[in-house]
């Protein structure tokens, strides 16, 4: 007699899996090998519980182990338990007699067994047990496969979003970053600016603002060519960072004109670190290839916000008085003490 031979609903492959089959009996072994002869999943017999186990050691893809109970040396129980460890996914059966239901249930709740079948078995409910046990394998080994599928893509995203995260703010970095000399460009000067000028005139302080421009730079790029003019540019950058204090801010507001604005400082801090400024770059001599020594100077304009002061109007007369440091001999400094 045979039954349907069934295939996994999902189209897995039934072949890749091996069925077990431990009895003392080899007319058993034989009467159960005939019973799945038509199956598509593999099945091997073994004579005893300590050939059972060598053989769930060396077979992948165990999906079935189905063991007599009553066999000497290594009884079914003691053998499906011991077979956990070689093939903890592998579904276990357990072929005992009714006598036996004691045993049946202690392998149950200790063995990790999961069905047993009564012998003498029916053919029919013997095949849709196993099969079912296989089909129940290949359901978890599925989900398995899924899972770490699932856990691979949360991996790469993890990373692709870590990586992303890296270029924003790099991308953040450049975008506010003037490429000449590292110091904050135009763009995010003028956005912070209007922020720190918001919070000084909503909750009191001060706010101090210093422009300054190179003397005759015009000078220095005819005379020794513009890679000359960019390191004068960059020595002055690394100037106005030696001046700075933590919460001061320096920028590049155009070609050879720098800011720095002064939050929590009034005009006469404000005058000191300009004066600082002004003398460091006085003092110091830029060493350039082929012997040349530059030297320059720098106009400064200083001056503190007003009670209502736009940003524009206190920009414009920081501008002004550096403009006035210009008219008055460059190399000094001048300070906005006027109206607002
Ligand atoms: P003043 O003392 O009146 O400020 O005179 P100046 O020569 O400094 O001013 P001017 O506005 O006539 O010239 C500014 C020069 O700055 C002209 C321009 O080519 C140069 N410059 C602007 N940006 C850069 C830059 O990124 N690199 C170099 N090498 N030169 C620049
Ligand atoms: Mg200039
Ligand atoms: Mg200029």
């Amino acid at each position: 007699m045979s039954f349907p031979n069934e295939t996994l609903n999902d189209g897995g492959d039934m072949s890749q899996y091996t069925v077990i089959m431990v009895d003392d009996e080899q007319n058993i072994l034989y009467a159960l090998k005939r019973c799945f002869s038509r199956e598509k999943f593999r099945v091997i017999c073994a004579g005893s519980g300590v050939e059972g186990l060598r053989l769930v050691a060396e077979t992948a893809g165990v999906a079935v182990i189905v063991s007599d109970q009553r066999m000497p040396e290594m009884n079914g129980s003691e053998f499906l338990t011991r077979s956990r460890e070689l093939a903890p996914d592998a579904i276990r059966m357990l072929l005992t007699g009714y006598s036996d239901i004691q045993t049946t249930i202690a392998a149950m709740n200790e063995g990790g067994v999961s069905h047993y079948i009564s012998k003498p078995w029916e053919e029919f409910g013997l095949l849709q047990t196993v099969r079912d046990g296989v089909r129940q394998y290949h359901l978890i080994m599925e989900s398995r496969r899924q899972q770490e599928i699932i856990n691979q893509q949360n991996a790469e995203l993890r990373s692709l979003l870590s990586r992303l995260t890296d270029q924003n703010m790099e991308l953040e970095r450049l975008a506010s970053t003037d490429a000449l000399t590292g110091l904050t460009n135009r763009r995010r000067f003028l956005e912070f600016f209007e922020k720190e000028r918001n919070r000084t005139q909503r909750y009191g302080g001060d706010l101090s603002l210093i422009m300054f421009d190179i003397d005759h730079f015009k000078r220095v790029n005819d005379t020794w060519g513009h890679s000359a003019g960019d390191a004068v540019l960059c020595e002055i950058a690394r100037e106005t960072d030696l001046v700075l204090r933590v919460t001061d801010t320096a920028a590049r507001y155009g070609g050879e004109e720098f800011v720095i604005l002064l939050p929590e400082t009034e005009l006469t801090g404000a005058l000191l670190i300009a004066d600082r400024l002004r003398q460091l770059v006085s003092d110091t001599v830029i060493a350039q290839e082929q012997g040349i020594l530059i030297s320059i100077t720098v106009s400064i304009g200083v001056a503190m916000i007003g009670p209502e002061e736009s940003c524009d109007g206190f920009l414009n007369r920081t501008d002004q008085a550096m403009y006035l440091a210009k008219t008055n001999g460059r190399n000094r400094v001048e300070i906005s003490n006027c109206c607002y």
